[in-house]
């Protein structure tokens, strides 16, 4: 097979469609840190989480052991909407670049939420239905989170509550519209409606919102309102584990080739596309069966990753979440306005923290006008317009494409482009009139936050 000319596109059939997702935890040394309980710094097992997450999705959550879990038919059904996902041979962008990389892309966009998101959606929606629960809430900064739930509710018929930061509700109305074409309320926050919502709003009175404060109020919500439970669209290990039907695809299809990737790259919001496109990988890594460079790709305005501390945290701003270990810049940390809203997240999955902790990943920062030239070079040869998220990760592997340029080497490099940008054009028109800006933390503003991280025994 491997003589074979490589496609354009190599797609699986539906029958190849995987049966299984892969749990990475699995093959890790050092698995994730547990998450603990804010008020007793005690791990929460699966009792303490009940009230909160639904009861498989907990299980799961819970589960550092099982390599390979089932994907239930109904699971896989919905999948065939749009899967399997397209693996994309960039030949135009290798030619534009005149490098003799050779680069994929692993393209998610092709739904209706124009992102990796509805992977782990439909999964969530499926195991609170299995439950017999009424709906579920959640909170959305850009939107993509809202929308892939909301349409995954709609199939399933339960009822869907997002809490929409305030500044994309007011930014995004269309983003907004979907979601309730898709039968979901769509609520901005903070929002009078909950404890926590009023408390943030008297504590600072016109702020226009952010994911850990409309997290707070989901959870509320669903922790007080009788047949819900809370949904999350990353960070957690749930999420990844759905999300590694990106990377079993990816293999599958590169398997058929004979093809071996150098380099796999990815953005880094809250880490689940990254985590679920390199798991097979990673774990063939952890298995001292393969080795690969993996890169995750964060913004520079919010660099979890290269600047944050390794520690314990909350999850979000009103502190009613569980504390999870991680990389984060502080839960108060209140990122700068950046286009690529669903970077915007103070802290990072635990599974991905610890595989870097332990040097088994890179991380690089970048910035969002070298994101959007990447971007726009993108666009015109390969054709798909990107999401600023995603362009994140085309800009580190046209520099590393680059770099095989002048090196003369031949590597391959894969990396995910995890959504379309058909939502974002005010922040392609900013790009284009130059009135985009770059905005970097300063040592001061970050030591503030940490200086603020919660007290754990046996942490530093
Ligand atoms: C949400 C989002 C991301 C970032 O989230 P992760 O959990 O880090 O994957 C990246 N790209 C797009 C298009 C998104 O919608």
């Amino acid at each position: 097979m491997s003589t074979e000319k490589i496609p354009y596109k190599i797609y699986l059939s539906e029958e190849e469609l995987p049966r299984t997702w892969y749990n990475v935890r699995a093959d890790m040394k050092t698995k994730p840190a547990p998450l603990l309980n804010p008020g007793t710094g005690q791990p929460m097992g699966y009792d303490d989480l009940r009230p909160v997450f639904c009861d498989e999705l907990i299980r799961q959550e819970l589960d550092n052991d099982t390599r390979e879990i089932p994907i239930p038919e109904e699971i896989r059904d919905f999948y065939k909407m749009y899967r399997p996902a397209p693996l994309v041979r960039a030949y135009c962008l290798e030619k534009k670049l005149g490098t003799p990389a050779k680069i994929y892309y692993k393209f998610e966009g092709n739904n209706t939420s124009g992102s990796h998101k509805l992977n782990s959606a439909i999964a969530q929606a499926y195991y609170a239905k299995q439950q017999r629960l009424k709906g579920v809430t959640t909170e959305t900064g850009a939107g993509q989170w809202g929308t892939a739930l909301s349409m995954a509710c709609a199939y399933l018929g339960l009822d869907c509550k997002v809490y929409m930061v305030k500044c994309s509700y007011e930014q995004k109305p269309f983003r907004r519209e979907v979601m309730r074409v898709y039968g979901a309320s769509v609520t901005p926050s903070p929002s009078p409606e909950t404890e926590v919502g009023r408390r943030i709003l008297a504590e600072h009175p016109g702020t226009t919102g952010s994911l850990g404060c409309a997290i707070s109020e989901a959870v509320e919500v669903a922790t007080t309102t009788p047949g819900y439970r809370y949904v999350l669209g990353s960070v957690l290990n749930q999420v990844l584990l759905h999300q590694s039907i990106i990377g079993v695809e990816t293999k599958t299809a590169l398997d058929k080739y004979g093809v071996k990737p150098d380099i796999i790259i990815g953005c880094a919001g809250g880490g689940s596309n990254l985590g679920g496109l390199i798991s097979p990988f990673m774990g063939q890594k952890l298995r001292g069966e393969a080795d690969y460079r993996f890169i995750a790709v964060e913004p520079a305005s919010c660099p979890s990753f290269t600047r944050g501390r390794f520690a314990y945290d909350f999850c979000d701003t009103g502190m009613v979440c569980p504390l999870a270990k991680m990389y984060t810049l502080g839960s108060n940390f209140i990122p700068s306005a950046n286009h690529a809203g669903g970077l915007r997240y103070h802290g990072m999955s635990p599974v991905l923290a610890q595989l870097y902790h332990d040097g088994l990943m890179e991380a690089v920062a970048v910035e969002q006008t070298k994101v959007f030239e990447a971007a726009e070079q993108f666009a015109r040869v390969e054709g798909i317009l990107p999401a600023p998220e995603s362009s994140h990760a085309i800009r580190v592997a046209i520099d590393e494409a680059l770099r095989c340029k002048e090196t003369g080497e031949e590597k391959t490099i894969l990396f995910g482009l995890t959504g379309t940008g058909y939502f974002d054009m005010v922040a392609y028109e900013k790009f284009h009139d130059g009135t985009m800006t770059d905005t970097i933390p300063t040592n001061a503003e970050l030591e503030a936050s940490f200086a603020r991280l919660p007290k754990v025994p046996g942490q530093s």
